[in-house]
Order: C-alpha cells, then structure tokens, then sequence
C-alpha cells in the first residue's frame, strides 16, 4: 500500500519546514520532551529553535545507530544535553552536545559542523573529539593526575569539559548494558580521571554521581552493602533529624534569620572512603548528622552561626571558615559542629544562596546566574573573560585572587603533555622541544638523540611539542650532543645535561694537551713521565687545592698553569731526584730555564684539539706553514705562523714559546684569509664564491671594500683549506677567472678581515 508510506514522508518533511513547532518534532520519548522542559527554562526560543536544528541533524548523522541499552543513538546526545540544560549551560554547549558523537562517529566532518552551525560550535565539537581520541593507559597515580592535566589542558575553552564531563556522566548512567569487564575499565578511569576533574572545577553533584556510580560497578559488594546500611538507619535517624531540624528553624526564627534548612547525607562513596581510610566503623560516620542552612547573604552566614552556636555548644576544633578562604575549587560555607541532644554530633554548613550555587555547580554557577544577561554568549566565547566573570561573583573573597590563580594554573597550564612509546605521560614546559623530551626521558637518551618521530612522522629535534602529541626519540650510536642545541631547548635538565657533556668533552681535549706539554716538559729534564708515582700527584693535587691529576692537566692544555713549572715542582718533591741520572735540584734549575740539555720534545697539532688549541685569527697557519706555539693564560695553546709580525717580539724569547707541528694527513679543515682585487661589476662576487666551491673549500666570511668610485675592488676572504697545497690550488682556479687582478693570502693584517674597508 502506498499510501501510508507517502503520508509518513510528508509528516517527516512538513515537521523540518516549520521550527517553530518544535516540540512536536519530537519522538514521544522521554528524554527529549525532557530536554525541552529544561531548555523553556532559560533559553529564549530562538536559541531553542537553533538546538532542534542541531537535533535533527545529529539524529540524522547517527540514523539507524542503536545504543547497548537498545534505544536509538541520539538518546545519549539528548541525555548529555539535559544535563548540560540543568547547568544553564548556554547555547553554543547545548548544541555541541547534541553533535558531541557526529565527527567521531560518522562521515560527517569539523568543516561541515562549522558550515551548518558556526565557528563556536564546530570548535566545542571539534575539541570533545580530539579528548575521546586520547587514551588512558597508566594507572598510577602521578600519571593520573598528568592525564587529567593534559584533558583540561586540551580543552582550552571550559565548555569542552563540561561537554565531556556530562558526555561521561551519561555513559556512567547507562553502563548497566556493557560486558562486566568494561564496566569496571570505564569506572576505573570516571574514578582516576573524570570525577577529580569535575571535583576541581566544583561540580559537586557531578561529582558525587561520578564517584558513586564508579564505585557501583568497581565494588558491586560493598556499594550494596553500604546502600543497604544507609537505608536501614534512615528509618531509625528519621525521628532524630526532624527534632534537631525543627530547633535550628525555631532558633533562627527567633533571631529573625530568614533561611533554608535541609537534611544532608553523605554520598555513598565518601561513607567507603571514610571507613577504609580510618578503620571507622559505618555507624561512627553514619550517626553524624549533616544539615545544611542556606541564608540571603554572607553577612547572614556570620549571624546564622552566632545563633546555632547559642543552640547548640560548638566543638571549636571542627569550625572552618570556608568563606575567609574559599577552597581551591571556589567553594564557600562556614562549616561548624555542634553538640546536639544525647551528645549527637551536628554537621551544619552555611552559606549564602550564592554560594550554594557555586558548591553546586561550580564554575558552571556563572550560567545559573546572568542567563538573563543579553551580552552573555559574547562574554562566554573567552574562558578567560569568563574566569573574570567568576572573580566577580567571589569577589566578597580576600583569596579570590588566589582561587583565580588555582584555576588558571588548571585551564592554562604553561606546561605540555606527551606520550612516551610505552604511554607513558610526561609533563614539559610550554616551548619544550624533542630534545627536551629525549632528556627528560633519559639522559643517554638525550646525549644520543638524532632524530625524532612525532605522531608516527619524522621532524627536526628541534620541533616544538604540543599536547597529546606521542613522540618517539630515534637514537644513534655515535650521535653526540650538539651545542646548537643550546639554541631551542627550554628544560634546565637537558641544558644542564648538554652544557655538562660539552664541558667535559672540552676538559679532556685539554686534559689531553696538558699531558702531552708536561711529558714534554719532563723528558727536557730527562725524566720520563712514568716515573712521576701516584703519590707525587696525590702531594701535588692536595698543594694545589685540586681534587684531580686531570684537573692539573687540564690547567696546563689551557695554560692557566706552565708545564715547566708544574713539572717542576714534581720533581721538587725529593725521590724522583735521587733516581734521575744527573740528580741535585741545582742542575736542573739552570737547565730548565737556561739552556736544556735535550731540545723540548715536539707537539703536534691534528686539528682536532678543538678549544685547546686555537690558531690565531692574525696570520691563520694552515698545515704547511712553519709554525710555532704560544701558550696564553686565558686561550690555551696558540699557533701562529713562523713570520706571523704579532709573535715577532717573543720569537726571540724561547722560553715562551713551544715547538708544535702539524700531523701529517689531517684532514681537518682549517681556515686562511686571501685578499683579492677584482674588476668593480656585477656578479664579479658570485663567480668567486662558486670558484672556491669548485676547489672543494668552504667560505667562512667574506667582506668587501667599499667602493672609492674606482673600476676595482678589493674583496676580503676567509676560506677552509686542508693545507698549503689545497690553498694553492683553490688561488690558482680563482686566478684564471677574468677581470680577478690579483689575489695573495694575507698573513699578519687582522685589520683586513673585520669587515671594515682598508684604506
Ligand atoms: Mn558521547
């Protein structure tokens, strides 16, 4: 039969052209006439008219879709809804929750929420999605708290958690129809992550309801039992509460106090902490009373507990003054316990409507009060405009500043959350890159590091991490720190760690050219350096204040101390005396410092030293040159050119300088300064540039005379060259390029390569 089938799509087609009938769009199902009611509350019906857009296309997106519990999937978006609806939550978190499950769950992309419903939406949608994608692995306690960390600091805007946290309370509702293993893995994670978010931000019902269905299914036993206990003694407390609450109302009445007094009881998981944290008996935590007294304003607060403290004798150690010094959370009361007849302990809090409705619903509370404000969604598009908001509201507080700062320290960590391979969480400072990461990981970790892979792509060590991001060190066997690194990582520990190992990697170049110069100087007085014992360096470092022979050895590559006179006092100590061939202290003076019987062994230089050796930036020697060794108090050894002008006064002072010369082969670079004189026109630059190149050399600066109007210029070069000849060959390619007039390399004329013109 046709005909019904053409009149059910004419229903559904006429029902999506007319929003104004709103209500009637909807399947007669519970939850939905439900989020309704709620939405007639606060919202105006424009606003809700815009939810049921979002409704429709939800329910269309996850169409055909069943939950577990059996009814259709947009059951669950409408739940989350209502509970956010209950909060006051404005209009752009309705309808996020209401697509919370789209993006994640079907075809449907950011882009095309974006497109239908807005920015603000799409982005509260996109941000619940990117929480669902992270996954809790770890259940140790400080991994714990970085995961929750990492979740509020993923969230960025507070609605995205709310959206989450009510996402999650719903699912908690309904985790009847998973399998028992999954119940207890989802109630672990609601205990360890999700009701100590709700419980930071102050979302004390949320809370509870968290806590206590996560302890349902984690101990199905003693819920029971507990849940039984309560109900039993109910019964039995039922004539002593209505007593006790019938004396405070009579009291505050006198007093001309206008309040609101109810009963309380503890949540059913706070009653099990309880027991199992002290031993206490259930009856011990049961038989307090809890009541609670709601008055106009905090002055009222003050007056309320003169006059229950006129009822009933306070025990003064139990008195806290949560209004002076709100929690972290922003909760405020005035918490007292009396002594009640038959010597029953009293719990009373008090507090203002106000603050009532913070404990409540925590920073949600903010919806709850300006709903009716009409500049409100502009005020809520910035969390941070919205925490100012929420000082406002506190700020009757001395410490609201101080809740301020709790809160932002939460919402805006300046820290970053990352996944190690095996899931771990690390905490790094905001900046921190991949090798701040390797470092913090593990040190050799860090001083191997070559590359790294951050969700499953290679990038540069020096990549910048962001939350959530899993990050993966490649190390290599030979790989070293690189003090480049310096430049970009943020973490005192991996700057530490590098500095350390640059330092001592610096310290045993020079430890290594110290022990060569005092070998040196030894065999100049005819003592090999094996006869120096342990117990002359132990005198040695104990006169010198040092705790190490390498530190001695070091001073000397630096030349902070002379090897002569190091080796010296060595043999100043006495027994290395009688052993050498020529004894006596005497000789030895007049040849070491006169004329030394045997020539002073030679140094060689490899070019590899580093910072022990420097080459002086005068007359730049390159292997091939006759050179000599100067060693300076604050550089170390200096090498210089035989004829280098700056070394032409010592050359005739010996005792100053050192014999050094070069290892054959190195193939260590080393750098030369030319001077050139070219033609004055274009591209005269570039084709020197590439004719060095060709030569297999490498420019290191370069400056040019500036031009004086004349048809030539002179260009001044510092190049690396292995040695005399590569230098050679790389002048000779230089010459055969045209307009090149004349090039020399220049030696003793430093003023000629600090970048200013000669004149
Ligand atoms: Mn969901």
């Amino acid at each position: 039969m046709p005909k019904p089938a053409t009149a059910h799509k004419t229903a559904s087609s006429s029902t999506h052209a007319n929003p104004l009938a709103a209500d009637s769009l909807l399947p007669a199902d519970r939850d939905d006439s439900a989020l309704s009611l709620r939405l007639k509350h606060y919202l105006k019906s424009e606003d809700i008219t815009q939810i049921w857009e979002a409704y429709r296309y939800a329910d269309q997106a996850h169409q055909g879709v069943v939950r577990k519990t059996g009814e259709p999937y947009i059951s669950h978006p409408v739940s989350v809804a209502c509970i956010l609806a209950d909060m006051h939550m404005d209009l752009p978190t309705i309808m996020a929750a209401l697509l919370h499950d789209v993006v994640e769950d079907t075809d449907i992309s950011t882009d095309d929420i974006k497109e239908k419903f807005g920015q603000q939406v799409a982005e509260l949608v996109d941000g619940v999605t990117k929480l669902d994608k992270i996954e809790f692995q770890s259940a140790s306690v400080a991994q714990a708290e970085n995961f929750r960390k990492m979740l509020l600091a993923m969230s960025q805007d507070v609605r995205v958690i709310l959206v989450k946290l009510a996402d999650r309370l719903h699912n908690m509702q309904t985790l009847e129809a998973m399998r028992p293993d999954k119940q207890k893995l989802i109630a672990k994670e609601t205990l360890d992550i999700y009701a100590p978010i709700a419980n930071r931000l102050g979302l004390n019902e949320i809370y509870q309801e968290l806590e206590d269905l996560s302890f349902k299914y984690i101990h199905p036993m003693r819920y029971n039992a507990i849940a039984n206990a309560v109900k039993a003694a109910r019964g039995n407390r039922k004539e002593v509460v209505s007593k006790i609450l019938e004396s405070i109302k009579h009291q505050l009445v006198g007093m001309k106090i206008e309040a609101e007094v109810s009963g309380r009881e503890k949540h059913l998981y706070s009653i099990y902490k309880k027991m199992s944290g002290k031993t206490t008996a259930f009856s011990q935590i049961y038989d307090i009373y809890g009541f609670r007294v709601v008055v106009k304003d905090l002055v009222g607060c003050y007056v309320t507990l003169g006059a229950l403290h006129g009822l009933y004798k306070p025990i003064t150690s139990k008195f806290k003054d949560y209004i002076a010094i709100p929690k972290a959370n922003g909760y405020q009361s005035l918490h007292t316990t009396l002594l009640g007849p038959f010597g029953t302990p009293i719990e009373v809090q008090i507090r203002s409507a106000e603050m009532h409705n913070i404990a409540a619903a925590g920073v949600a509370a903010h919806w709850l009060y300006k709903s009716s404000d009409a500049q409100l969604t502009a005020l809520q598009q910035k969390t941070h405009q919205w925490l100012q908001r929420l000082l406002e509201i506190q700020s009757d507080s001395a410490d609201s500043l101080d809740f301020l700062e709790h809160l932002k320290i939460d919402l805006f960590p300046d820290e970053v959350y990352v996944f190690t391979p095996k899931g771990k969480i690390l905490a790094l400072p905001k900046g921190a890159t991949a090798v701040d990461f390797a470092y913090a990981v593990h040190s050799g970790i860090g001083n191997s590091c070559v590359a790294v892979r951050i969700n499953q792509d290679l990038a540069p060590l020096r990549t910048e991490l962001h939350n959530g991001d899993h990050v993966e060190i490649i190390t290599g066997s030979l790989a070293k720190p690189n003090p480049a690194w310096l430049n970009y990582v943020v973490t005192g520990r991996a700057r530490a760690h590098i500095r350390h190992y640059l330092k001592s990697q610096h310290s045993t170049e020079s430890a290594h050219l110290g022990e060569r110069m005092l070998n040196q100087a030894l065999r100049a007085m005819h003592i090999e350096p094996d006869q120096i014992t342990e117990a002359h360096w132990q005198k040695l470092i104990r006169d010198y204040g040092l705790k190490k022979k390498s530190e001695i050895l070091t001073d000397i590559g630096l030349g902070k101390r002379q090897n002569v006179m190091v080796a010296h006092q060595l043999l100043a100590m006495g027994e290395i005396l009688e052993e050498s061939p020529e004894g006596g202290i005497g000789k030895f003076l007049g040849k070491i410092f006169r004329k030394p019987s045997k020539p002073l062994d030679t140094i060689t230089i490899r070019g590899s030293e580093g910072m022990a050796v420097q080459f002086a930036p005068c007359c730049r020697p390159i292997p091939g040159d006759p050179i000599l060794g100067f060693i300076n108090k604050d550089k170390g050894l200096v090498v210089h050119t035989h004829d280098c002008p700056a070394i032409r006064k010592f050359r005739l002072d010996p005792e100053k300088w050192l014999d050094v010369e070069w290892e054959p082969d190195s193939e260590h670079l080393y750098k030369a300064n030319l001077n050139l004189t070219v033609a004055n026109q274009p591209g005269m630059l570039a084709k020197i540039a590439s004719g060095i190149a060709d030569a297999g050399s490498n420019i290191d600066n370069v400056s040019v005379e500036e031009s004086d109007g004349s048809s030539y210029t002179n260009l001044y070069f510092t190049v690396q060259v292995k040695n005399r000849i590569h230098l050679a060959e790389l002048m000779r390619g230089l010459r055969k390029i045209p307009d090149v007039v004349r090039i020399n390399r220049s030696k003793g004329n430093p003023a000629t390569h600090d970048g200013k013109s000669v004149s």
